[in-house]
């Protein structure tokens, strides 16, 4: 596979759901968020073993983040919707 075969287009610092790819263990077989998530926005990157955002959409319905074993999902909630 290609590096930019992976949809990688968005900046993962301007996504509002990152992963601290320190915490993340996708590498040793977690997919919780991946399969929590509604929309289906987050991935395991082949590249990096580690979960991340692959579209800027989101709920903001946070099991992602709650569910996350390692504690490695932040959902940043925009200003307007807290
Ligand atoms: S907050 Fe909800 S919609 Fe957004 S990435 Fe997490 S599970 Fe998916
Ligand atoms: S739930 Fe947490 S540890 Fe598991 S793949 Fe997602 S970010 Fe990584």
């Amino acid at each position: 596979m290609s590096k930019s075969s992976f949809p990688t287009a968005i900046q993962r610092s301007n996504v509002p759901v990152t992963i601290d790819e320190n915490k993340c263990i996708a590498d040793k077989g977690c997919t919780v968020c991946v399969e929590a998530c509604p929309l289906d926005v987050l991935a395991i990157n082949p590249l990096t073993g580690k979960a991340q955002m692959t579209f800027d959409e989101c709920w903001y319905c946070l099991p992602c983040e709650k569910d996350c074993p390692a504690g490695a999902v932040s959902v940043e909630i925009p200003y307007l919707l807290r």
